[in-house]
Parts: C-alpha cells; structure tokens; sequence
C-alpha cells in the first residue's frame, strides 16, 4: 500500500512547480517517441515515420550506447547522427537509466551532466528530457525544469487544453498492452478538442518484448493520425508550434 507520505509526494510532483503552455491552435498534434534507443527504433521505427513524413523523439542514455539492453542492440553514435540529419529530435533519458525519484539530487546532476557531455562530444541536441521509468519527485522537476526545455513523463492519455512543460503526460504504444481502440480514441479526442497526445515505446521490431511496439502497430497509429487533422510533430516542434 502507498505510504501517505509517497501519496502527498506524489500529489506535490504533480500539481507544483509547473511550466503551463497553453494548447489553443484549434489543431490538435501527435508526438511519437521512443525511450533507450534500441537500434530498431532508429532503423524500422524511423523508416515507418518517414514514410508518413512524420518524425520522433528518441531520448538517449549515453551509457546504452554500442551496448545492449535486454538481449537488444542499442544504437549507434552514428544512429543517432543520422536521426538528426533526417529531422529527428535526439534528447536525453539520464546516462545509466538512474531512477530519478530514488536518487539524491547531487547524484542526478551529475549523472545528467554526464549524458549532456556525451551528447556534446558527439554534437547531438540535447534540449529535451524524458525520465527513465517516467519516475519523477517534486525536487527532480525542479532541478530538470532548470536544466532542460522540457520534461517528459509517462503516466497515459492525452492533454487538452493545457500541458505542463516539466510534466509532458505520454501514452505508451506497446503491442501487447496498448489496444487498437485506445490509439484511435485518443488521437480522435485529441483531433477534436485540439489537445497533445506523446506516444512513446522503445523498440520496433515483429516480436518485441513487453516495453515495445511491432511495425504494423506504429504504422496503424501513424495512419490514424495522418487521417486525423491532428499534425505529426516532435516535442520540441510541437512545443514550438503551440507557443507560436
Ligand atoms: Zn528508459
């Protein structure tokens, strides 16, 4: 059972320090990203976005780079150069996957501070932030918020109306738990009311494991949306767009 203490920690991460943008385009948009980087995710993954003349959101642990995560073959350097020479957004998860709601906060600065450097030594963007396991406190959405554009979680849904920047909710598109009606009333709602709808997964590929999606799965959300009036746009191009 939750402590009341995690609850009202939960409550304070949630509803303080936020960074409210305003969604009021009467066009509603589609995000799509993926966590970690498996090499499919550069490959099939944007391959399927390009085809759709959408891009992603990719956010990178530099530790995970030329490894390997869960019997998978994370990306490249030179993966990730390619995304963003193909319009993709690169942006940064913590360098070694660092849990950021169980870490003091001198740990986290450094641990971040790490990845910004790899991303650096490499010339990769590194505006945007996602948390890994989407865990978050109120002390790491501050000291995030200082750091980055903006902040991504998980936690599902759409937003309407509104959305915070050190709080950006995201859906997961995962094959085995994200069924076909959610992907289309969401992106209906989102069409509708004009909201923000982030999907993120991590790898694409025929069998994923329990945390990704397959090809056919990206391509139907991609097909919704694209018959939606809703736009296909990266979080930092949709951030831009609603604040324009
Ligand atoms: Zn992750």
């Amino acid at each position: 059972m939750m402590t009341l203490y995690k609850k009202a920690s939960r409550f304070a991460a949630r509803h303080l320090a936020g960074r409210w943008i305003d969604l009021r385009k009467q066009q509603g948009v589609v995000s799509f990203s993926f966590d970690d980087v498996p090499a499919s995710a550069c490959h099939a993954g944007a391959e399927i976005l390009e085809r759709y003349q959408a891009r992603g959101s990719f956010y990178v642990c530099g530790k995970l780079t030329d490894g390997t995560e869960q019997g998978q073959t994370c990306h490249s350097v030179k993966d990730l150069q390619k995304l963003v020479a193909d319009g993709h957004e690169i942006g940064c998860h913590t360098y070694s996957h660092m849990n950021c709601a169980n870490h003091p906060l001198s740990a986290l600065r450094q641990d971040w501070q790490r990845n910004q450097a790899f991303f650096e030594e490499h010339h990769l963007p590194n505006r945007g932030f996602a948390y890994p396991f989407g865990a978050y406190d109120l002390p790491s959405k501050i000291a995030a918020s200082e750091r980055f554009l903006y902040n991504r979680i998980t936690g599902g849904g759409t937003h309407i109306g509104k959305a915070d920047l050190s709080a950006l909710r995201a859906q997961a598109l995962y094959a085995d738990k994200t069924d076909a009606d959610t992907v289309l009333q969401l992106i209906q709602q989102t069409a509708n009311e004009g909201g923000w709808l982030i999907f993120y997964s991590h790898e694409v590929r025929s069998e994923p494991g329990p945390w990704g999606t397959t090809p056919e799965q990206l391509e139907m959300a991609l097909q919704i949306a694209t018959q939606s009036s809703c736009r296909i746009l990266t979080v930092e191009k949709a951030i831009a767009f609603f604040q324009s």
